[in-house]
């Protein structure tokens, strides 16, 4: 299977990779799909994607021909055939992780296959929150229900919105299934990452989202002192994977991204102390500065106090209108222009925005 080379990496506190998935061809912006042509073509090659008739890779290269249009790759769909395939591709990998690193167990969740040395009351908690966030994420990002029988037969399957949770489970947002490894020590973590990933982590790593053209997705961690912290950063990474699965391989902008991922971490590990010092840090930098210092706008970095505010706004958008969210996330990785979404949908520009964060936090007058 054709494998894409292209792959951007989401660090805890290190989001320059971002900067370069936004540069990078891969997901350059083409203004010519307002032209008539390029409107039939579109109808046409989203048609072929769908049409589980045609080759996978027949369909593949119609979905590349979307991305070559409109600068976002669809995902195609696949048969219980190629899916399966998928599947056994990546065991294969996990197995070759296990032998360069025996202490690795694994196991395999409906939407998991996970690799870790860490003790077993970690290893049942870990399984235990990954679903958890699967679920949570599903219901705020309304993924739909699909029925356990038809998706054997065809994952593509027929989507059932309103089916009964007795009969149906949440579709898998997964190409076959997320890979996620985590290690107790950080020097076996650094020779993980250097080994499969040719990538040389830096001391202030927590996590890393692999996330790849292809669909594959690969969570990585590491234990450092406190276990909830390191749940949190869990979390955090995999729901990178979860936004970039999102609908089509764009990423979110960097404040939405890390909004979501943090917000996400947080809601789930309340255990957690990294996500509330963040935020605690926000307040203060907005009760000094009067400002979110460019968080809407920022590409390449957030100080980790944006963080907590990226967060917050997150927080706030999705008590205000949990409905708006999910239609504002769609829009913008379908192309829509970000602050003309959230004017849009919740009547609210980034000044706007930023001055209702601050009223929240009860300091008046906080600019973008
Ligand atoms: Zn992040």
């Amino acid at each position: 299977m054709k494998r894409f080379v292209f792959q951007i990496e989401i660090a805890v506190f290190i989001a320059a990779a971002l900067l370069t998935a936004l540069a990078s061809p891969a997901f350059a912006q083409f203004g010519g799909f307002e032209n008539p042509q390029n409107a039939a073509d579109l109808t046409e090659l989203r048609r072929q994607i769908e049409d589980m008739t045609i080759p996978y890779q027949e369909r593949l290269a119609a979905a590349n021909k979307v991305k070559d249009i409109t600068g976002r790759l669809p995902w195609t769909p696949m048969t219980s055939k190629e899916w399966s395939q998928r599947l056994y591709e990546q065991k294969a990998t996990v197995k070759r992780y296990q032998s360069a690193f025996p202490k690795l167990r694994c196991s395999e969740t409906r939407y998991f296959l996970f690799a870790s040395d860490v003790p077993p009351q970690m290893y049942r908690e870990i399984q235990t929150l990954l679903d958890r966030m699967y679920d949570v994420l599903c219901d705020k990002f309304n993924v739909p229900f699909v029925d356990l029988q038809q998706e054997k037969e065809d994952v593509s399957a027929v989507v059932k919105r309103n089916a009964s949770k007795g009969k149906s489970v949440r579709k898998n947002i997964w190409q076959a299934k997320c890979v996620v490894v985590v290690f107790m020590n950080e020097s076996d973590y650094n020779q993980f990452e250097m080994r499969f990933f040719n990538q040389k982590v830096s001391s202030g790593t927590k996590g890393l989202c692999h996330q790849m053209l292809d669909g594959t997705v690969t969570i990585t961690c590491k234990f450092n002192k406190d276990k909830f912290n390191m749940y949190s950063s869990l979390v955090h990474e995999t729901t990178h994977g979860f936004s970039f699965m999102r609908r089509v391989a764009y990423p979110l902008p960097l404040w939405l991204n890390e909004g979501v991922s943090d917000w996400t971490a947080r809601t789930l590990v309340p255990q957690a102390t990294t996500c509330p010092v963040k935020q605690k840090q926000a307040v203060a930098a907005m009760q000094k500065t009067r400002s979110l210092g460019g968080m809407f706008q920022a590409t390449d970095h957030l100080d980790p106090w944006q963080y907590g505010a990226a967060a917050m706004t997150v927080n706030l958008l999705l008590k205000r209108n949990p409905g708006a969210f999910v239609n504002l996330i769609d829009d913008v990785k379908d192309g829509s222009d970000v602050e003309q979404t959230l004017i849009k949908y919740y009547n609210l520009d980034y000044t706007a925005l930023a001055n209702l964060l601050g009223r929240a936090c009860g300091i008046p007058g906080v600019k973008p």
